[in-house]
């Protein structure tokens, strides 16, 4: 486009407006002397730099507002959540307790078992119980 955005009066810019819209969409300047914006710095008179940071903080503060407050959402929603998983993992732990109660119930019972039966095989070597056992058998065939 040729002219100048600022220049266009309400017919020209009814005759371009998805051209105009398209320069204005996402404006790297500004005219200084009637504020108008537009991607292309040779269609303002007095064109000027946008600031990108300012375009940028602009566009990002409402949108930061949002994000606080669906991040408080979320905050909420994440609390709620750690708290079930913190429910749920300290009823897993107690399970997991018992279990290992019982497991060493178990190991202590085993522990006692095998010393009695290792008295018991002593005992047995002591008195020679597979022969006497032997003898009986036999005695009783005969
Ligand atoms: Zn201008």
């Amino acid at each position: 486009m040729a002219t100048r955005l600022c220049k266009l009066n309400r017919r020209d810019i009814a005759a371009s407006l998805d051209d105009i819209q398209a320069m204005v969409a996402q404006p790297g300047y500004m005219c200084r002397s009637c504020a108008r914006s537009c991607a292309d710095k040779s269609a303002l008179c007095k064109p000027q730099a946008l600031a990108k940071q300012h375009t940028q903080q602009k566009s990002l503060l409402p949108v930061a507002n949002v994000d606080s407050k669906s991040a408080k959402a979320a905050n909420k929603v994440a609390l709620k959540l750690a708290k079930k998983t913190l429910k749920k993992q300290k009823k897993y732990q107690k399970k997991l307790e018992k279990v290992l109660k019982k497991q060493r119930k178990l190991m202590r019972k085993q522990q006692a078992l095998q010393s009695k039966f290792s008295v018991l095989q002593e005992a047995g070597s002591d008195l020679n119980v597979t022969p006497v056992l032997d003898t009986g058998f036999s005695a009783q065939m005969h």
